[in-house]
């Protein structure tokens, strides 16, 4: 599996696998004469998506960010997506067992990104995949994943995640908050209103003035830096493969298109001068790339 190091910490990409999307639907309204040059189609339309899991070890704690799409998708889900369910295998060829897990994060509560929070075990019971793990989601993901629209109703399923609120094993996030040393979240509505991207800073101890936003460090903290930025960013659904890094490719399943173009100008000012690293969570080929813009202002992801 892809695997890096980021000052202090190391990062790794797990995937659940691979399934079929409708390549209309993947790319809204950009035209298929335009996308059909990155992304191939099959005679159905379809393309291939990725669900591509990060883990990251800080050293004292394990953290995973996104569970794919998980094994209790219903048989019609089946049909639509197949059932890779191949990350818990992946994640033991890398040595990691599921009571290894410290801490989960999902970004949203769609069920391509939360599937392996929990599985059902032999009684039927919902039980957590890692029992061990604080879970980590966005509340106002979760306030609305109650009483979604029709639009994308499909995309919820309370097992993912409700037992856990009940049991008490998952916090709901405002945005803004840091998990853990270096790893924090960050709201940026598009796709949904509140998914929240994961920002992960390897040099956690090389900005003082802690309490103050990570995002935008004064003159003075920026000087204090022990060495150059060492950041990642989980930026999921809002640029969710390196074929729409472009401000307008934005996906059919966006609820707030418009919203999707300010959130990638604002990530784009950030992540482009200080060169962060960003994973792309359904991209089947190229998990994590540096977005930068080329002379003629183009947007290119180069790879690692
Ligand atoms: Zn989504």
């Amino acid at each position: 599996m892809p695997r890096l190091t980021l000052g202090d910490f190391e990062l790794s990409i797990f995937s659940d696998g691979t399934y079929p999307l409708d390549g209309g639907a993947f790319f809204g309204v950009v035209p298929k004469v335009m996308w059909s040059k990155r992304v191939l189609a099959d005679d159905k339309n379809y393309v291939v998506a990725g669900l591509n899991s990060l883990l990251i070890r800080t050293g004292k704690q394990t953290v995973l960010v996104e569970t794919g799409m998980g094994n209790k998708l219903s048989e019609r889900m089946i049909k639509f997506y197949g059932q890779p369910a191949q990350l818990l295998a992946n994640l033991a060829a890398g040595g990691i067992r599921p009571e290894d897990v410290d801490i989960v994060i999902n970004t949203h509560l769609h069920f391509d990104h939360c599937g392996w929070n929990t599985v059902r075990g032999e009684d039927g019971r919902i039980v957590p995949t890692f029992p061990r793990a604080k879970y980590y989601a966005p509340e106002g993901e979760w306030q609305y994943a109650r009483k979604p629209s029709e639009r994308d109703a499909i995309s919820y399923i309370p097992e993912n995640y409700d037992p856990l609120v009940q049991s008490g094993q998952m916090t709901l996030l405002k945005g803004g908050e840091e998990i853990v040393p270096g790893i924090t979240v960050k709201t940026f509505p598009g796709h949904t209103a509140h998914m929240q991207a994961v920002i992960v800073d390897g040099n956690p101890g090389s900005m003082i003035g802690k309490g103050t936003s990570l995002l935008v460090p004064s003159e003075g903290e920026k000087r204090t830096r022990a060495s150059a930025p060492a950041i990642a960013c989980y930026i999921s659904d809002l640029i969710p493969t390196t074929a729409h890094i472009d401000i307008t490719w934005g996906m059919g399943f966006d609820l707030y298109p418009l919203q999707t173009i300010e959130s990638r100008k604002q990530y784009y000012a950030k992540a482009i001068p200080e060169k962060w690293l960003t994973v792309f969570t359904h991209d089947p080929k190229t998990p994590w790339a540096y977005v930068e813009k080329d002379e003629a202002g183009k947007m290119v992801a180069r790879g690692m």
